[in-house]
């Protein structure tokens, strides 16, 4: 079934064009990434997806749900669409604990004890359960990203968005943060779209990838093609013989 569906998306900032016919159709449990220069329009497309921005024209369906009209209840979207940024987003007036606890507390109203219990051994599993009671700004950053993830991952979402989740992390802390993504990535059930620029992420990872560029969707491609074969499309093969293929 899909999770998430764009059928002739159009996405305007005023005059510019910045979604153009969008078609796109990710299925449950897929790994799916996105890739594209700057300003290809990469994180428009998947802020789209929990409805940071709206879309213009077309339909838009996630989990069932047509974003694209006006009457769409948000919330019940981001119940089940997790989504990690580019500068974590952490809350810095709360400690790490409660950063994780609070959406489900209020959202999903998840009792204080098996609520508190779920996010400790989310803390567990990426490493951090002895910065439980730590605020964000004793962090580093690829700590943070990784609190980030668990916090997403408390509301038990059916997909996670990731927006560049790497790019703002120092080299050494980019590998922590991949690792956690990689186990996320173990269930078969999750599905995942993420905006990377790390392809041997993407090729371990991926089922599919994708290319974007000026607002559109020039490639759409089984990992195997994208890097084994060749991409078809022109601008997509010169992108990565210049990003590197691994
Ligand atoms: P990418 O993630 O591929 O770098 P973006 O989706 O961030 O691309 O941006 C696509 C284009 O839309 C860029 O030209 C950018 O300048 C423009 N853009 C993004 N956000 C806004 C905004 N809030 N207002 C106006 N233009 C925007």
């Amino acid at each position: 079934m899909s999770m998430i569906e764009f059928r002739n998306v159009e996405k305007y900032y005023d005059e510019f064009h910045a979604l153009i016919d969008i078609n796109l159709t990710i299925n449950e449990g897929e790994k799916v990434v996105l890739i594209g220069p700057s300003g290809s329009g990469k994180s428009t497309l998947i802020r789209t997806i929990n409805g940071l921005e709206r879309v213009h024209s077309g339909q838009l369906l996630v989990n069932g749900f047509d974003l694209a009209d006006k009457k769409t209840d948000m919330n019940k979207i981001r119940k089940n669409v997790g989504m990690v940024f580019q500068h974590f987003n952490l809350y810095t007036n709360k400690t790490v604990l409660e950063n994780i606890m609070i959406a489900p507390r209020l959202v999903l109203k998840r009792s204080e004890s098996e609520n508190k219990k779920l996010a400790m051994e989310l803390l567990d599993s990426i490493g951090l359960a002895d910065k439980a009671g730590n605020l964000p700004s004793q962090l580093s950053g690829g700590q943070s990203q990784r609190i980030a993830i668990a916090r997403s991952l408390a509301m038990k979402p059916k997909c996670l968005l990731f927006d560049e989740p790497t790019s703002a992390l120092d080299p050494e802390m980019i590998d922590d943060v991949l690792n956690v993504m990689r186990e996320v990535a173990e269930d078969s059930s999750m599905t995942m779209l993420v905006v990377t620029h790390e392809m041997s992420f993407a090729r371990e990872v991926a089922d599919r990838v994708i290319f974007m560029d000026s607002g559109k969707i020039l490639e759409d491609n089984l990992k195997e093609i994208f890097f084994d074969g060749e991409p078809t499309n022109n601008r997509a093969r010169r992108f990565l013989s210049k990003i590197g293929k691994h």
